[in-house]
């Protein structure tokens, strides 16, 4: 039996400050909850390294709401999120306890991640969130998910142009994209725009900041999608990652 877990902080002066926004107690308890199902999914999954109860907070809950700070507090619209290679469900699962009121589909090329995230979904009562096992080559081209998102999250699956070419045929035009990433250079700009003026986008805004617990510097890039994107994109599988744009 696995010994019992250690509450998940809850510093509800950091939310505040940070994101202008702090969990209701009921939101609260699905984050423990997610905490533990996600500690224990581990023991047959490879979900996660990020397993001490800070470092939890901080890494997968804090930063997956950092990336959609700037729609957090926004009561007027309902959005509809997609989570590209979300693995055990970040950044889209801590979106979707804090906005249950968005539609947010969780995408992912293994399946079993996928049962799992079924599973957890269910338990924690997430009637908005949906799940769907594909490459992201291949469902860029279903008309189910082609173009219908207002936003595109994405978060250690790619480098920054291959995560271009998953994202941006999802997105309305009009949508925005958030690329999360760590370190960030000029260099990673000029590569991420040369593919951005293929696929119909343009760098809205790069966020640097440094996480409030451990003060690591990380960055997400705001992506809005401007004109249609081609529809020779995504390439075929395999092939944004072997020959980026
Ligand atoms: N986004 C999560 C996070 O930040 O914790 C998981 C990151 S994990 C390192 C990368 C995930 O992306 C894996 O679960 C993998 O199956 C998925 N993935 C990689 N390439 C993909 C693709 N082309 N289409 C869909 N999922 C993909």
């Amino acid at each position: 039996m696995m010994p019992a877990l250690s509450p998940l902080p809850n510093p509800i002066d950091i939310w505040q400050q940070t994101l202008n926004w702090q969990p209701a107690a009921a939101q609260q308890q699905q984050y423990q909850r997610l905490y533990e199902a996600i500690v224990a999914g581990n023991q047959q999954l490879n979900l996660t390294r990020i397993i001490d109860p800070q470092d939890f907070w901080e890494k997968h809950l804090w930063d997956s709401l950092r990336g959609v700070q700037p729609w957090l507090s926004d009561r007027r619209t309902a959005l509809r999120l997609i989570d590209v290679g979300t693995g055990g469900g970040f950044p889209g699962l801590p979106v979707a306890i804090a906005r249950p009121d968005w539609t947010i589909t969780l995408l992912d090329s293994t399946r079993k991640k996928i049962v799992f995230l079924d599973t957890l979904v269910a338990e924690l009562g997430l009637a908005t969130v949906k799940t769907w096992v594909d490459r992201a080559e291949q469902a860029g081209h279903l008309p189910q998910h082609r173009e219908v998102y207002d936003i595109a999250a994405i978060r250690a699956v790619a480098t920054a142009s291959v995560c271009a070419e998953y994202v941006l045929p999802l997105l309305k035009l009009g949508g925005s994209a958030v690329l999360y990433r760590g370190q960030w250079s000029d260099r990673e700009t000029e590569a991420l725009q040369v593919a951005l003026d293929l696929l119909g986008g343009r760098i809205d805004h790069i966020d640097a900041f440094v996480t409030p617990l451990t003060a690591n510097t990380r960055h997400c890039i705001y992506i809005q999608k401007v004109t249609c994107t081609p529809m020779e994109y995504p390439r075929p599988v395999g092939i944004p990652a072997q020959k980026p744009l």
